[in-house]
This record gives structure tokens, sequence and C-alpha cells, in this order.
């Protein structure tokens, strides 16, 4: 089922890609494996997947014990301060840095083992209560102070729209974000050039691409339902 799924996947983001004029090599797939077994993110490497997301750093030590072979592993979900230092040096990109607090705690815990952090700024672009992320308003002026932090680098802009009957109301929201991403780096701030644009899920990834999304994050559409228990 994951691969016949991957298929849909990757021609879908193919298809949106040219209407964008875009590259394919451009948009990397997040496999979002939360809540699945290790069996599932095995099915997808043999589909040629190394790149996958989880929501929380417990889960995701567990996998990465169990999986030898080395992937890319990025961080999606709200991080808390007291779990940063055990995840030094084990993901590629953590996506979800929502406040100058948490930013802090992140370049504190890399410094002590000389590691860089590459991390994306999480935003809420619909300001859903339920949501974290900052407010566009505030996002220049955070990432002005994280951009005077020796062990961080900024890459780009993350966001979760809201859960939508028609991805094309998220139209809006990732081209705002897409506008903001080219606002802050018009600003010519020291260490700052962002490329990267996390936004996108199974319900809106291609609309999301069209928007210039480098990074769509997709877990239902590869995995199936998440059930909770
Ligand atoms: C769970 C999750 C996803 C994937 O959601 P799907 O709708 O299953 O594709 C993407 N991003 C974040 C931050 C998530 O927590």
């Amino acid at each position: 089922m994951v691969k016949e799924n991957l298929v849909k996947v990757e021609e879908k983001i193919k298809r949106a890609c040219e209407r964008a004029g875009r590259k394919r090599e451009e948009v990397t797939l997040i496999a979002v494996s939360k809540t699945k077994p290790v069996s599932m993110i095995q099915e997808a490497m043999d589909s040629q997947i190394m790149t996958f997301g989880e929501n929380k750093v417990q889960e995701l030590l567990e996998k990465q014990e169990i999986i030898t072979e080395p992937l890319d592993w990025h961080l999606i979900g709200h991080l808390q301060r007291n779990k940063v230092k055990q995840i030094v040096g084990r993901v590629r990109r953590i996506h979800s840095v929502d406040s100058l607090r948490l930013a802090k705690q992140i370049q504190n815990d890399f410094e002590k083992k000389k590691e860089m952090a590459h991390i994306l700024i999480e935003v809420n672009m619909a300001g859903e209560e339920s949501k974290f992320g900052l407010a566009p308003e505030e996002t220049e002026a955070v990432i002005r102070e994280v951009a005077e932090f020796p062990n961080i680098t900024i890459h780009g802009l993350m966001t979760i729209a809201p859960f939508v009957e028609d991805p094309e109301e998220n139209r809006i929201h990732f081209r705002n974000l897409h506008k903001l991403l080219v606002d802050i780096n018009s600003k010519n701030i020291d260490n700052i050039s962002m490329n990267e644009l996390s936004m996108g899920m199974t319900g809106d990834y291609e609309v999301a691409i069209e928007e210039g999304a480098t990074y769509v994050r997709v877990g239902t559409g590869i995995f199936g339902d998440r059930i909770y228990t």
C-alpha cells in the first residue's frame, strides 16, 4: 500500500511542479511517519524515500534506534525546551521553532555539543488559536534576534495551514508565507538568506507546491489514516 501511495503522491508532485514551471528537484517530499511502525518506514525506504518527518522526540529516537540506515529525519512537531538536548545532531531540520525562548534553548544545547542547528521558523498564518507558530507580524523581529545565534542557521519558514475541505482555501496562506520569506530576505539581515518553505500536507500539498513549497510534509497520503489510542 505504501508503495502504491507513493507512486500516486510522486505523480501529483510532478504535475504540480509542471503547472508551476518548477523543477521536480526543487521540492523535497517528507514522509510523515508519526504513529506508524518502523515496518512502514522500511516499505517507504524500499521505494527510495530517505526523508522522514516525526512530531515527537521520543518516537523519533525510538525509530532511530531500530533503523540503522542513514536517513534524513525532520522534526516537524512542537518542541518542548526540555527535550532539545536529546535531538542535538539527530535531525536534519527542526521545522517548528515557534518562539525566541525555544531558539535560545536550541542555541545553548547545540553550543554545548559544538553542533549547528538547522531550523525553520514556524508561522501561524491563519491566526488559529489552536496552533503554535509566530504571528506573521512578529516573525521578522524574532528572526533578527536568532540571526545572531552562532549555532543556529535559519533556512526558511514553515506553516501548518488550517484543516479545510477545499485546498484552494489555503492558497492565500501559502502565498503569504512565501511573500513573508521574500520580504524578510529583502531586508538584508546579516546571516539571513532563507530559501526553504515547508508547507503543504496531504490535503493541500499540490497547492503549496504551486505557491513555492520546497518541503511538503505528507503523512496520510503515504501511510494511510492515523489511529490515535
Ligand atoms: C501530521 C503532520 C503532517 C502530515 O499530515 P497529513 O495530513 O497526514 O499529511 C504534516 N505536518 C505536521 C506538522 C504534522 O504534524
